[in-house]
């Protein structure tokens, strides 16, 4: 049996459209073994953020098969498929989406209400992981009084609230300065130090380096999958 976090076989997506339907993805293969840490690259339209979606059981895909820590999501119940969600994966998205009336570490603990944890242990948690990304003195601030990066990185540490072992981020310095974009890769870099598994989608070449193995889009197809120098 293969111990690989994600394993997609001959993955599709197409959306209706008025024109008809729009294959978006067209039978992708990828394996993501243990402790990869892979950056999706491709022009703009080129499916990333369909794939990724897919990857993140955001949305379904119209052909082919995906395992995701063994299991196949398909297979799964509802309720099943939301509990492998929960506990095998954290994402990311590129807009940070917090919940502006609640507070950061309120925001960190939402995943753990999901789960059905207690609110003392959700207390913790979410303080654990804002302190894991440098920001428990904010824990009672609003999204709106902390700049994009630390929003971005109060995200991140709403994703890591369930210790997963997979980490899923479209675009995630794609709103942010370069600056700022630099400390965010650091944070992923630590992380995929200490074991995680991480799928970051991005367009820029220099954020792409961070991470080991980089695998490019075009047309909704894989067309180059390659190791980089920080694989060594
Ligand atoms: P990327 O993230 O690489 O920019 P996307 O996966 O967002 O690419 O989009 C791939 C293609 O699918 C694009 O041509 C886009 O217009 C189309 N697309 C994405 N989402 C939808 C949707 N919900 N309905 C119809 N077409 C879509
Ligand atoms: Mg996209």
């Amino acid at each position: 049996m293969s111990d690989a976090v994600i394993r997609v076989v001959g993955l599709g997506k197409s959306y209706v459209t008025a024109a008809g339907l729009f294959p978006a993805l067209k039978g992708v293969d990828l394996e993501v073994r243990p402790g990869e840490y892979i950056a999706i690259m491709g022009p703009s339209g080129s499916g990333k953020s369909t794939f990724m979606n897919l990857l993140g059981c955001l949305d379904q895909p119209s052909m082919g098969d995906y395992f995701l820590a063994g299991e196949n999501v398909a297979h799964l119940e509802k309720d099943a498929l939301a509990q492998l969600r929960n506990r095998t994966l954290g994402f990311v998205f590129q807009g940070f989406n917090l919940l502006p009336r609640m507070s950061l570490q309120d925001n960190v603990a939402l995943p753990l209400v999901y789960a059905g944890v207690d609110k003392e242990t959700r207390r913790r948690a979410a303080r654990e992981m804002l302190a894991r990304v440098g920001l428990e003195k904010y824990a009672e601030s609003r999204p709106n009084q902390i700049s994009g990066g630390q929003q971005q990185r109060v995200a991140i540490a709403r994703a890591l609230v369930n210790k997963p072992r997979l980490i899923l981020a479209d675009e995630p310095t794609g709103n942010l300065d370069s600056h700022t974009s630099e400390e965010i890769m650091r944070l992923f870099g630590e992380l995929n130090g200490e074991g995680i598994t991480i799928v970051l989608v991005t367009h820029e070449p220099d954020i792409a380096e961070h991470a080991k193995r980089q695998v490019r889009f075009l047309d909704g197809q894989i067309i180059n999958d390659h190791l980089t120098g920080a694989a060594a």
